[in-house]
């Protein structure tokens, strides 16, 4: 494709007939640096979209005009790195083209007062009103399927998530981490205007806020005037440094597992701006939902895309189930169940296939749980009060440092209620009494009849629902999705957006 560069509004209508491809948009303000880059290359390996990115210093967004004037202008080796790095059109309209003088059809947006009052929008009178009102001018222009956006904003992409939300533009918003130059800071247009001096100022400043990040991890602490105290005696003159809710921008709470420790200094006249996201754990999915909504297909797959540990939690309850049946432990009547437990062992192996093989006590059961005999009693032998006890404890030990994606019946309720993402998956009876029909890990369920088999269904969800501890309910928080008439892959892209919404991708680093 020929690579072009537009400089009219006007032009940009004729350069989308001719494309016939959606578009990647990328908003920069110039001087690119490995940030933009980055945020470039990820747009041109996400997908096979054209990628678009704009070069405007929007003159909204500054409240201080010297810091306009000052701002670094590097036009040629911007369009010529942009290209080499995955653009294939750059759009460098001037000011009259986005803010035409006469014409009254330009919005001008306010940002949110929930999310632009915190942090920069202190000291940085209408800066986010600015923000809002240029990214709407170019989302309506350009009309594009993905805007992609650092994190190293972070506050900036709240406001724009929150943009695209309100004004009901359809338009996906991804994001990427803040990328790091060799010494730790975060690379910045401003950063040009730093002295060598001043350069070990922010430097040390962030690596104060990186160091609190690996402390945090240990000790789940933060101690705000301890970092304010050593800033201060490297006469670092700070802003602001609060440690909140990543997306309300709230003050965090006590079981907050993600928070936000973001800070802004002054070196000379240079304002500089970083953040660590703090967390106690890595992020949980629960996925929640009925017998054959899709869960375990989806789950696995989520699994697999997201790299993270695949927990199925009903497997536990059939793999205890089988037990039971094998020792002829009469459940009804037996009073000292957690006598017998304490001996019980259950863990997953992933076998060489890749696939998970669960263990009772060292033996091998992955096959013998999915027969019907079992399915057919799990739900009595779940409803057991010591059964659940047990179980949940097991299932917590193996999320307690996070980074899983579990599936069962009380994930998002009882077992992980603090989990970053909660899905209710579901669809009609007809629909998972057809799924299981044709599972080919469920050999019984194959040769039963679909009108017995709905009925067998109809009654687990009955029992599942009705039991007096940890019923199958949705959460309150939890997005329920009805997948009938979806395919998996289109469920699991669902899932990885809402994921991708939730969790900051700087989580992911180390
Ligand atoms: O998901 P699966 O069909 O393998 O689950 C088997 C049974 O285990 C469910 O019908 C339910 O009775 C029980 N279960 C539960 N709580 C969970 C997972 C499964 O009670 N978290």
């Amino acid at each position: 494709m020929k690579k072009v560069i537009i400089r009219k509004t006007e032009e940009i209508e004729n350069w989308k007939r001719n494309i016939n491809s959606e578009i990647n948009f990328i908003p920069t303000m110039g001087n690119l640096h490995n940030g933009h880059l980055k945020l470039i290359s990820t747009a041109k390996n996400d997908n096979s979209n054209v990628n678009l990115v704009s070069i405007f210093i929007n003159p909204l967004q500054f409240d201080n005009k010297l810091d306009l004037e000052n701002y670094p202008k590097t036009i040629d080796n911007d369009i010529k790195i942009s290209f080499l790095n995955g653009a294939d059109a750059i759009f460098i309209p001037s000011n009259e083209d986005i803010y035409p003088p006469n014409n009254k059809n330009i919005k001008f947006l306010k940002a949110p007062i929930e999310l632009s009052s915190a942090l920069c929008g202190l000291n940085r009178i209408g800066h986010f009103d600015g923000v809002c009102t240029v990214v709407y001018r170019f989302l309506n222009l350009i009309k594009p399927k993905n805007l992609y956006l650092g994190e190293k904003d972070w506050q900036q992409l709240l406001i724009l998530k929150n943009l695209v939300l309100r004004e009901k533009l359809n338009v996906a918003i991804k994001s990427i981490p803040t990328q790091r130059d060799f010494d730790g800071i975060p690379f910045s247009s401003r950063n040009v205007h730093l002295s060598k001096n001043e350069r070990q100022l922010i430097r040390f400043f962030s690596s104060e806020l990186l160091k609190a990040k690996k402390n945090f991890q240990q000790d789940k602490k933060i101690n705000l005037n301890e970092i304010i105290k050593k800033l201060s005696a490297k006469k670092i003159s700070i802003e602001y440094l609060e440690h909140l809710h990543p997306y309300t921008l709230q003050k965090a709470r006590l079981h907050d597992n993600i928070s936000l420790l973001a800070g802004a200094i002054r070196c000379g006249e240079t304002r500089l701006i970083d953040h660590v996201f703090l967390m106690k754990r890595s992020p949980i999915i629960a996925i929640d939902g009925p017998a054959g909504s899709g869960k375990s297909t989806v789950t696995k797959l989520i699994a697999k895309k997201l790299k993270l540990l695949y927990l199925d939690t009903g497997a536990m309850y059939r793999a205890l189930s089988w037990l039971m049946i094998k020792e002829n432990i009469d459940y009804k009547k037996e009073k000292k169940l957690q006598n017998i437990f304490k001996d019980i062992s259950i863990v997953f192996k992933t076998n060489t296939n890749s696939y998970q093989d669960v263990y009772v006590n060292n033996y091998c059961v992955t096959e013998e749980i999915r027969s019907q005999k079992i399915s057919s009693i799990v739900s009595k032998i779940s409803s057991i009060k010591e059964v659940r006890k047990f179980l949940v404890e097991e299932q917590r030990k193996i999320g307690e440092s996070g980074g899983l994606v579990a599936e069962g019946r009380d994930i998002g309720t009882t077992v992980f209620p603090h989990a970053e993402l909660k899905i209710f998956l579901t669809a009609s009876i007809d629909e998972r009494a057809k799924r299981r029909k044709s599972d080919k890990n469920s050999k019984d369920s194959q040769e039963i009849d679909l009108h017995k088999l709905k009925e067998l269904i109809k009654k687990r969800d009955f029992e599942d629902s009705n039991r007096e501890i940890s019923p199958l309910i949705k959460a309150n928080d939890a997005i329920e999705i009805i997948t009938d008439g979806y395919t998996i892959n289109e469920v699991v892209d669902k899932i990885i957006d809402l994921y991708n919404e939730k969790i900051p991708k700087e989580t992911e680093i180390k």
